[in-house]
């Protein structure tokens, strides 16, 4: 999950790394008031997540709290690369002398972390790395070890700072680091880095982004989500706990594991096109329990997809043989009906492996109006993308 820059500038000040006092606002006329509290001027800063903000008008300079309004009313509601502005930060300004880089992300392809530093900052980072790669130092940090103040100058020493800033850099890019640990970050950016006019380092601008699997032992990440802009059915389905993916085809997709679900998607895309080119509407692993209220649950999200014309339930029993999964369609379609949900798409049903026909059964003497039976993935694909073609 990547972060605003105002919320980044939170967990910065949160652990040690020196920021600018700053407040969000949604509407110009609370800039006036803010901008009094930090003294007078402010630095208007647009909240999209995506990077160049500067460059597209996004960041501005309010010498007056009126003029911080009028700033305020000139950024909210911007557009910045496809990203409506919604929010705007004030913060307070500095007298920048000049603009650096740090930052820390996981190296996979390397398996460790990389710290990335460069006196070129301020600018596309992207661009110093294409063009000027010697000004872009790239240091690998251990995970075990972490930035220790060796490993801090040895950054600071790679990336050429100036001498008279090695102690408060190195402080930088510990403080930093204990962010990156202490938050479970894949990747912290600190652009611009600056030295202000006497002398101080600050973080200007932060960029973080969040490892949702580490979100069980980060309780307090849950509130940085931007509710407001979640997929309302994925946001639905992570309330229920499933792992759900929404894409833009028709066919609903229900499978037990990622890797069957993924060659699920596949099939049913390769299906489609002899059916106008129908494609898969969500990725949806239930998993191994594949219980009633679990598949209730996926069929609640995915039949609450407009998109969705058919469903594919493709099961392979495992440790959850069928005609437990069997069990659980018949009991999850009732249990739909008792609540008052509209079931009204037909649903494809594979069943195979463990205990394939006593599931097979099981669905047959339920006999649901909507439920069809296709013993095999490609034939079950092809019906599902039949059916939804037909729609
Ligand atoms: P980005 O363009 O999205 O990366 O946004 P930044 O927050 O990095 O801001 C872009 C540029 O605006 C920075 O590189 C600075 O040059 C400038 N800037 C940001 N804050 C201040 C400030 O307080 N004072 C001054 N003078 N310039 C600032
Ligand atoms: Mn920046």
């Amino acid at each position: 999950m990547d972060l605003f820059e105002y919320q980044a500038r939170d967990l910065f000040a949160k652990h040690g790394v020196p920021v600018l006092a700053g407040e969000v606002i949604d509407t110009p006329e609370a800039a006036r008031e803010v901008t009094e509290r930090l003294g007078g001027r402010a630095v208007v800063k647009a909240q999209v997540k995506v990077g160049g903000r500067g460059k597209a008008g996004g960041v501005k300079l309010a010498s007056d709290p009126a003029d911080a309004v009028e700033k305020a009313g000139q950024i909210l509601g911007m557009d910045i690369k496809g990203h409506t502005v919604h929010k705007v930060m004030l913060a307070q300004t500095a007298d920048i002398a000049e603009e650096y880089y740090v930052s820390y992300l996981l190296d996979r392809t390397n398996r460790t972390f990389l710290a990335m530093a460069s006196v070129e900052g301020g600018m596309d980072i992207e661009e110093v790395a294409a063009t000027k790669p010697e000004a872009l130092a790239k240091i690998p940090v251990d995970a075990n070890d972490g930035v220790t103040p060796e490993k801090a100058r040895e950054i600071v020493e790679a990336a050429k700072f100036p001498a008279e800033l090695h102690d408060q850099i190195s402080e930088v890019l510990q403080t930093l680091w204990k962010t990156f640990i202490a938050e479970d970050a894949l990747l912290v950016e600190v652009n611009p880095l600056v030295k202000t006019g006497d002398g101080k380092v600050l973080a200007l601008d932060g960029k973080v982004s969040l490892d949702a699997n580490a979100d069980f032992r980060q309780p307090e990440h849950d509130a940085l989500e931007d509710k407001s802009a979640a997929d309302p059915l994925e946001a639905l389905a992570k309330a229920k706990g499933l792992n759900y993916v929404k894409l833009d085809g028709e066919v609903g997709i229900i499978g037990n594991g990622a890797g069957l679900v993924m060659s699920t998607l596949d099939v049913v895309a390769y299906a489609g096109e002899a059916h106008g080119n129908v494609k898969p509407a969500n990725f949806l692993d239930i998993g191994g329990g594949a219980s009633a209220e679990v598949m209730a649950n996926g069929l609640e999200v995915i039949l609450g997809d407009a998109d969705v014309k058919s469903v594919f339930v493709n099961v392979f029993g495992g440790i959850t043989a069928c005609d437990a999964v069997a069990n659980g369609i018949v009991q999850a379609l009732e249990l739909l009906k008792s609540k008052g949900e509209e079931v009204n798409k037909p649903l494809v049903v594979r069943l195979d492996g463990n205990n394939a026909e006593l599931g097979r059964k099981i669905l047959t003497d339920a006999n649901h109006p909507l439920v069809q039976q296709v013993d095999t993935m490609d034939g079950a694909a092809d019906r599902a993308a039949e059916l939804a073609a037909a729609k």
